[in-house]
């Protein structure tokens, strides 16, 4: 059955090899029958019709000086011949239509075969004419289909790891809330200080689950397509010279340095402003809070043929090789920036990445030479969503 399924020719069994033969010969013997049936008509009308025997044989008479062939071939010969192209004809029609019955029977149960669960069969005929067309419609169709329930179990499936991600990341720190809560509703402390202390931890936990939501609320808005982007002509230029003033103290606090370089300037494309800047704004407290070491955050921003290739990069900790495959997951943060008091819900690459890819473009990450570096394609005019 397998090995039938793979072959690319339509193979008869040996019954409908024997239905073949069958209708052959019974066409053929009703064909003799209709053709004796026929011929004897025809002898009776032309023997009773005197003027029709003589006319007969002067047509005979001036083709015969036309070939300067046989006279006496009679009349009888040609139509007999006639009569068995005819057949010829009909014979063939007949098997020609039986064969093709049999091949959409054929067709008809590798269908069978597909929607019993074998969905990574397609059908492997290699037909001509209208049925090879619908071959090939029907293989189409199952393929968009089958893509069309593997999509639909990855979102399942995304929505999933979603809820356990969430439910995980909101229990760690609402444990920490009801546990320091329980201890000053018991009176369970000795001094103010220790009561300020369970308050302050209580009310740390509290903040970092409010920012879970944030993000996650966000997450889930950039994602909801249907919402489109608010698209604006704007100046890079001006747009990342005010970020660098919106960054210039904490960056300075945390002893680092903040530049950035654009060319041409100024610098006009279009894009929803407001998300972009969102990305600029995590990628940036990225590198702030984990280019550890590090003393210096650089952004370079320069067209390239149709697009804006925008650079953000930062010195210190590297991101280790087989995590910068994984950074741009949700909720995925590496190992170190878990242990660390950063805050950070790991929502805000998965978040920019989906910003970028709804303006046409592409973010990737590298980290090498003593760079952390996220390289942001963004097509210059981006007057409607590709999302
Ligand atoms: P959120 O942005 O949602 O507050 P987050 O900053 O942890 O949380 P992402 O912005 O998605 O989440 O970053 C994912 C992880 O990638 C971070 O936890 C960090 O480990 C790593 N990472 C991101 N940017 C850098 C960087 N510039 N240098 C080193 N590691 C980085
Ligand atoms: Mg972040």
């Amino acid at each position: 059955m397998k090995d039938e399924k793979k072959s690319t020719r339509i193979i008869l069994t040996s019954k409908e090899k024997s239905e073949l033969v069958i209708e052959g010969v019974v066409t053929v013997i009703l064909l003799i029958l209709l053709n004796l049936a026929m011929y004897m008509i025809l002898v009776q009308v032309v023997e009773a019709n005197q003027s029709l025997e003589e006319m007969i044989y002067n047509i005979k008479h001036a083709i015969h000086n036309m070939y300067d062939s046989n006279l006496s071939l009679s009349w009888r010969i040609p139509s007999l011949m006639f009569m068995g192209i005819a057949d010829l004809i009909v014979l063939y029609w007949r098997l020609i239509r039986r064969y093709r019955q049999m091949q959409q029977r054929h067709i008809i149960s590798e269908l069978h075969y597909i929607s019993n669960g074998h969905y990574d069969h397609r059908i492997p005929f290699k037909l001509g004419g209208d049925l090879g067309k619908l071959i090939q419609s029907i293989n189409a169709l199952v393929d968009s289909t089958v893509e069309a329930i593997e999509e639909e179990r990855r979102i399942e499936q995304s929505k999933d790891e979603l809820i356990t991600n969430v439910s995980h990341d909101i229990r760690t720190p609402l444990t920490s809330i009801i546990g320091f809560l329980g201890l000053i509703e018991e009176g369970n402390y000795r001094t103010t200080e220790e009561l300020l202390k369970y308050t302050h931890t209580a009310y740390s936990k509290a903040k970092q689950m409010k920012l879970l939501v944030d993000d996650l609320f966000e997450y889930t808005r950039v994602r909801q397509t249907n919402t489109p982007l608010n698209i604006i002509h704007f100046d890079m230029d001006q747009l990342l010279a005010q970020l660098v003033v919106d960054y210039e103290l904490e960056t300075e606090k945390s002893g680092k340095t903040i530049e950035y370089t654009t060319t041409p300037k100024p610098f006009v494309m279009s894009g929803d402003t407001d998300k972009l800047v969102r990305v600029f704004d995590n990628l940036i407290s990225n590198a702030l809070k984990y280019g550890q070491g590090g003393s210096k955050i650089l952004i370079d921003a320069k067209k390239v043929k149709e697009n804006a290739i925008i650079i953000v990069k930062n010195d210190g900790t590297p991101i280790p090789k087989k995590s910068l495959t994984h950074i741009f997951d949700r909720f995925y943060r590496v190992e170190e920036s878990r242990s660390q008091h950063t805050g950070g819900t790991g929502l805000g690459l998965a978040i920019s990445q989906n910003i970028i890819e709804r303006h046409g473009g592409s973010i990737t990450a590298t980290s090498e030479k003593g760079w952390t570096s996220f390289i942001i394609k963004l097509p210059l005019d981006n007057d409607d969503e590709k999302n």
